[in-house]
């Protein structure tokens, strides 16, 4: 049974007229390596389950992690395509609680000294402008496993009568990559964290970094909101809606919790700081759990594995080495095909952009290799049984060959 819950809101144009949003999204992104952050266990997606484990990343007593290269030139590239700065030396820190689906009872991960802080990405809105969010960190950390609710109606704990544990996803490799606070966005909040999660979910696919696949839960979004009066300066309580799965959803929770939060204040009640779940159907969050402060986790640096010293020159490599960021190359494209906007939004839409380039590349006029390849795509997707958009969402890998640069070192640097 669910718990039927009603959530008081007021309407859209109220809220906004009376208050300021704040907003703050941090997007999880599981990385696309071949084995796990620090063992050697496979990463495919869909195994049997409990059949990609090993001591480590079941954390049976005596195991020690190793830390996956690849995971590391991936957060770092993340880092450097935010425009971040890269720590010279930094380290992972224990965070400490009990949940089923993490056997260690600590989820590996960075605390205060992050590999990737303080960078920015501009995220182009539909009317043409562009907003720059601007990154807190990215850090690096391990997946959980994953609980199967069993025996209820709505795959939740509450009503089932046994639950089932995968531990196939604990220890692949995560980045969470956290916003500032974003301020100033008013009614266009809702837009911009749609666009904020689309122009991120673009540029990890440009790098090759992960599958990026929302439904999967290839990249998760948390939608931190809060209100103050207009023209306050002091920031209102949050509240952190989990696992936010589509970009549809993701402007829908924000726009929810505006309206949510209104209400609350609108009557002279507080916000209480908590954890929210989002319902896709009923378009609304219900309340989680109360939000632990990072004390109660007890983070303290990670004593099993080595510090995270990336060389300058290998940074300076990576760096170099980044990809054209997608919105430059789709501009850049456009004007070198004549494509009309729309012409291009359908392109960009069907995923035919590096079809289209290597077409042109061996030969064909742009405007032949557009209309060829939307009636291919369209044919294609109409035999699968599927619309373009998601005929065209399929996986990327970074085909790039592994680095075989040393990352790891002892020492602290003197400064
Ligand atoms: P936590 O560990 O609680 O998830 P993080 O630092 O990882 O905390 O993320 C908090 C997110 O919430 C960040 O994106 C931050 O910018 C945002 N944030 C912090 N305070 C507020 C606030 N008062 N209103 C809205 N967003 C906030
Ligand atoms: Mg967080
Ligand atoms: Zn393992």
């Amino acid at each position: 049974m669910t718990q039927a819950t009603t959530e008081a809101t007021v309407p859209y144009e109220e809220a906004l007229a009376a208050y300021d949003p704040v907003l703050g999204l941090e997007v999880h992104v599981e990385l696309n390596t071949a084995t796990k952050m620090f063992c050697g266990c496979a990463t495919t997606f869909g195994a049997q389950p409990n059949s990609q484990v090993c001591p480590v990343c079941l954390g049976l007593p005596g195991a020690l992690p190793v830390v996956n290269e690849k995971g590391v030139e991936s957060a770092i590239r993340i880092g450097l395509a935010l425009n971040c700065e890269i720590a010279p030396w930094c380290r992972f820190a224990r965070k400490n609680y009990f949940y089923p689906d993490m056997p260690k009872n600590f989820q590996t991960s960075q605390y205060d000294e992050p590999i990737a802080f303080d960078g920015h990405l501009d995220v182009e809105l539909d009317d043409g402008t562009t907003y720059r969010v601007l990154i807190e960190r990215a850090h690096m950390e391990e997946d959980t496993g994953k609980s199967t609710h069993v025996g209820g109606a709505t795959g939740r704990i509450h009503g089932a009568t046994h639950s089932l544990v995968d531990y196939n996803r604990a220890g692949i490799p995560l980045i969470e990559i956290v916003t500032k606070p974003m301020v100033g966005a008013g009614e266009r909040a809702p837009e911009i964290a749609r666009a904020y999660v689309a122009t991120l979910r673009d540029l990890l696919a440009a790098l090759g970094v992960s599958d990026v696949r929302m439904e999967q839960g290839s990249m998760r979004c948390d939608v931190n909101l809060s209100l103050m009066p207009t023209g306050a300066d002091r920031f209102g309580t949050r509240s952190e809606t989990k696992n936010v799965n589509s970009l549809r959803s993701v402007e829908r929770a924000v726009r929810f919790e505006i309206q949510r939060h209104a209400a609350i204040l609108a009557s002279g009640g507080s916000v209480t700081q908590e954890t929210r779940h989002w319902h896709e159907d009923t378009g609304i969050t219900t309340s989680g759990r109360e939000k632990s402060d990072a004390e109660d986790y007890r983070y303290f640096p990670e004593p099993d594995l080595v510090p995270i010293a990336p060389a300058a020159d290998w940074v300076e490599r990576l760096r170099e080495s980044l990809p054209e960021p997608p919105a430059a190359r789709r501009r850049r494209l456009q004007g070198e095909w004549g494509y009309a906007d729309l012409e291009m939004r359908d392109v960009v839409n069907a995923g035919l952009l590096d079809l289209i380039e290597e077409t042109v590349a061996a030969g064909a006029s742009p405007a032949g290799a557009r209309k060829w390849w939307s009636g291919e795509i369209a044919r294609r997707a109409n035999a699968d049984g599927r619309d373009v958009p998601a005929y065209a969402a399929a996986p990327r890998r970074d085909p790039r060959p592994c680095g075989g640069v040393g990352v790891v070192g002892h020492q602290r640097p003197t400064q």
